[in-house]
């Protein structure tokens, strides 16, 4: 059944790392790398069941398949999960023991943070194992990827304001952002610099108020985000939050933001393309950290991360084409444009780790 399982989904491999003494059970899953290493976040999380870690480790690494192909890296998708509770389950031996496992794949799979783990964990994984990224800046590392993928987020909008308005003069229109964290605050300043008008809510009151005394945005309620008369709708919290309860309530006509996820189901990105409401999708939108962390591998560069979220401007432009041309929802026609690089760059054969900064190279570990 579970060979069954990974077939449909499409995976080349799934590794169950267990070791009792050091309280690991987590599992790696590797979806596609046709394009490049397997490149993912590792997730702690204290799932109820075995089987809802398993379900999540392989929707979460197919998604970064597509993700890693819309993006045109040479990277392809994987993920990491590792069952328990952050606030009380780490430990040294736990990561440690993880990194020998990552280290044992030879750099098919390359780890990152993701929910529940943070920099400091990473430095665990560090010494056991090359094939780390988003470490911190003393071992090369890119630090806080949410600057990149706010101004990322940024390039998918004037994209979408170009499809849709024919100019990309972001003043002239108005936001409502859902969020206001480390990346939608960004996007915000952003937005707020061109002189647009923008609406904000966001459950931490402090960052709210930070965002009206700062930045000059306007506050409202939780649940009158979706009410809001306003030209963008933009999350940049949580996902599913474009559901068929909120969709008739946007006035919007166009949805870009950062956060992952954003259709509840695929019926709400066909329901959107019957109101004529453009859908900026979320994970071509938001590569911007991924970007980020990909520039790790050949030697990291900020300059060239900036350079490199301007692509996500042409990437969109490219799902919005490839809708047009074949009549289809652009959360279909994303899906579409990774898939036809993955079979035409798979034809073609690319060395599998292409070009590597040292520290992925056999470094000599030990001194880190
Ligand atoms: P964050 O936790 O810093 O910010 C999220 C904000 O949303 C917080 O301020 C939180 O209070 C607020 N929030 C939570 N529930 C809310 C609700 N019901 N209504 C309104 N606000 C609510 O996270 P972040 O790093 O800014 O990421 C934001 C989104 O973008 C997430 O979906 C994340 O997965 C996605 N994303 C982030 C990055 C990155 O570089 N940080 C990259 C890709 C995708």
């Amino acid at each position: 059944m579970l060979f069954e399982k990974i077939g449909t989904s499409g995976h080349e491999e799934v590794v169950f790392c267990h070791n009792p003494d050091a309280g690991l059970k987590a599992i790696i899953a590797i979806h596609n790398t046709v394009l490049g290493p397997a490149l993912g976040g590792l997730r702690m999380w204290p799932y109820k069941t075995e089987q809802d870690a398993l379900d999540d480790v392989l929707r979460l690494s197919r998604g970064m398949t597509y993700k890693a192909a819309v993006a045109g890296l040479n990277l392809g998708g994987g993920k990491g999960v590792l069952i328990g509770d952050p606030s009380k389950d780490k430990s040294e031996a736990l990561f440690r023991a993880l990194g020998r496992f990552i280290d044992s794949l030879g750099g098919r799979y390359i780890t990152a943070e993701d929910v529940g783990i943070d920099v400091n964990d990473m430095e665990y994984v560090l010494k056991e194992t090359d094939y780390v990224t988003g470490v911190h800046q003393v071992h090369g590392g890119s630090g806080d990827p949410s600057p990149f993928t706010a101004y990322g987020t940024l390039q998918g909008l004037l994209a979408a304001l170009q499809q849709v308005h024919g100019n990309e003069d972001v003043g002239k229109y108005s936001f409502a952002v859902q969020g206001v964290g480390h990346v939608g605050m960004e996007f915000v300043k952003l937005l707020r610099e061109q002189g647009a008008k923008v609406f904000v809510t966001d459950i931490n009151k402090e960052a709210v108020q930070r965002a009206v005394d700062e930045l000059g945005c306007e506050a409202v309620a939780l649940d009158e985000i979706y009410d809001v008369d306003c030209d963008v709708y933009s999350p940049c919290a949580l996902g599913g939050t474009v559901n068929l309860d909120t969709i008739p309530r946007l006035k919007a006509k166009i949805i870009c933001g950062s956060a992952n996820n954003q259709l509840a189901t695929e019926e709400c990105g066909d329901e959107l393309e019957n109101r004529g409401i453009l859908y900026a999708p979320d994970y071509a939108v938001n590569a911007g950290g991924l970007m980020n962390v990909s520039i790790e591998l050949e030697g990291y560069n900020r300059e060239r991360a900036m350079r490199m979220m301007r692509t996500i401007y042409y990437n969109l432009g490219k799902i919005f084409t490839i809708a047009k041309r074949d009549g289809i929802p652009t959360y279909k026609a994303a899906d579409r444009m990774g898939e036809e690089r993955i079979a035409q760059m798979g034809k073609i054969k690319l060395p599998h780790m292409g070009k590597m900064a040292p520290r992925f190279l056999g470094r000599q570990r030990g001194n880190q």
